[in-house]
């Protein structure tokens, strides 16, 4: 194992993670007194909230990710280190990663969550989630090969079932991916296929309680229901999934169970904490939830580890209204900058009153031209919405570059409505083209309308 310990240091802060919680921390921590090594598994940060927009084709993966070394490259007292940590010595005060080991005095670990199946893992071969680049592009990649496999289709159901999209989770990801899918079929595609009409897709997008959005206003949540079933969308509330396999999704609608052939199922719905988070339940003996999030203190440490913090996603901070903060980009981001804070006062000797979250609001997106907006005080939907959801966005893209480059991708498909990036990439599934006896393809010469 290489010692990476610098013998004459200050005090070593180590960010196990690089997403909004530990970059907030360490770009916190760009001036002060210490030593931070931020280290990741991935070579750049990645602007979660807008991978839906890979994943359909609006945006190329390098709009939303700024290589780390890059952003962090003014901070002197700051290096980044590529790998994967899979485990903690908390007695050695070291941080484990293949092949290195890695001494802290403060370690955050800053790790996030990923997308649950709710214990139906083999569901995922059939509905991908969306949390990495490449998860955008398999989505991107089954969305694009769906109206291409319909194009070429023959059969009437099989043309149906590429054409009928289903997303699970009516949450702000759910919405902004359905949005965008009607959208595509309804606008940026339809000039493109010369045996389908991609205006007769069907989106449908399932959530289990009785409304879509569910942490926004009721009344945002009927304006975006709106919104959403005017650009095509079949919006279903209270509807259970029970079963995804085999281009069929079961579904529970009280005591009614039904069944829908699709071949694009999206996941949107559930997250468990990054494997982080068993490490330091074994390493440490601290509580997680179910969703295997880490129960911290107020100050956001580990119970009987005070050198010990985590942040964003992976924490379950309960200490404000007796409920955990959810896993959004701006508690993340606030809890970073807290603990980077308190980590200098306590260099002085000093400490800080516990974590308290601001909460500034919530956005989702529909469609391109559309969102809404609960910022407490004020409710927006429509285009005023729109505007104020594409300000925030720009204004949190990391790099100036991304900002410069999403900004002039959206005015231009603002006007023209087209998607640059609709790239099918990834996995080599060309869909089978029907070919007569005399060995031609065979087009389709009639649109047939689709019903679910
Ligand atoms: C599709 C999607 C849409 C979203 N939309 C919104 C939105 O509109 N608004 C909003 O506020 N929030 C949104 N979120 C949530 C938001 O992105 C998260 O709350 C936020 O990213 C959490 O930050 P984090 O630092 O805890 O984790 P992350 O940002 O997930 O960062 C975790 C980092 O840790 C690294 N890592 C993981 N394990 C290891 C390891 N063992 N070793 C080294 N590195 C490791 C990862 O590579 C990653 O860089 C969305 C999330 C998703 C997935």
């Amino acid at each position: 194992m290489v010692d990476l310990h610098d013998h004459n240091p200050p005090h070593q802060v180590v960010i196990v993670g690089g997403g909004f919680g530990g970059l907030y921390a360490a770009k916190s921590l760009a001036k002060a007194n210490v030593n931070v090594t931020l280290i990741d598994k991935r070579n750049f940060h990645l602007f979660q909230p807008l991978l839906y927009q890979v994943a359909t084709g609006a945006l190329s993966p390098a709009d939303i990710s700024s290589p780390l070394r890059s952003v962090l490259s003014k901070s002197k007292n700051t290096k980044v280190l590529l790998g994967e940590v899979n485990d903690i010595d908390t007695n050695a005060q070291q941080v484990i990663l293949s092949g290195e080991i890695v001494p802290y005095d403060t370690l955050i670990v800053a790790t996030g969550a990923k997308h649950s199946y709710f214990g139906k893992d083999n569901w995922e071969e059939f509905a991908p989630g969306l949390k990495t680049v490449e998860d955008a592009i398999e989505m991107r990649r089954r969305i694009f090969m769906a109206f291409e496999a319909a194009e070429k289709e023959t059969d009437a159901a099989k043309r149906r079932a590429w054409l009928t999209f289903v997303i699970v989770g009516g949450g702000p990801t759910g919405v902004e991916l359905a949005g965008a899918i009607a959208e595509l079929a309804t606008k940026t595609l339809k000039e493109d296929f010369r045996n389908i009409d991609t205006s007769e897709a069907q989106i449908l997008l399932l959530e289990g309680m009785d409304r879509i959005l569910p942490p926004f206003a009721p009344e945002l949540s009927q304006e975006a229901e709106t919104s959403l079933t005017q650009l095509g969308v079949n919006v279903q509330t209270k509807t259970l999934v029970t079963n995804i396999a085999n281009d069929i999704v079961t579904i529970k609608q009280g005591d009614d169970v039904k069944e829908i052939a699709a071949k694009t199922v999206l996941w949107a719905a559930g997250v468990k904490a990054s494997p982080m988070g068993k490490v330091l339940t074994e390493r440490t003996g601290v509580e997680s939830d179910r969703a295997g999030r880490v129960i911290v203190e107020p100050d956001l440490s580990i119970k009987g580890h005070p050198n010990i913090f985590v942040v964003g996603d992976l924490a379950n901070f309960a200490h404000q209204n007796n409920k955990p903060l959810p896993g959004v980009a701006p508690v993340a981001m606030q809890e970073g900058e807290y603990v980077a804070k308190l980590i200098q006062k306590r260099l002085k000797g000093e400490t800080l009153p516990q974590f308290n979250y601001v909460d500034r609001g919530s956005l989702a997106m529909i469609g391109q031209h559309a969102a809404v907006v609960d910022l407490g005080f004020i409710k927006l939907k429509g285009f005023l919405a729109w505007f104020v959801w594409l300000f925030i966005h720009i204004y949190f893209l990391i790099e100036f570059d991304n900002k410069l480059v999403v900004m002039i991708q959206w005015v231009w498909s603002y006007f023209t409505r087209n998607r640059g990036a609709r790239l099918i990439t990834g996995k080599e599934t060309i869909p089978s083209v029907p070919i007569e006896s005399n060995g031609h393809y065979q087009p389709v010469k009639t649109r047939q309308p689709i019903n679910v």
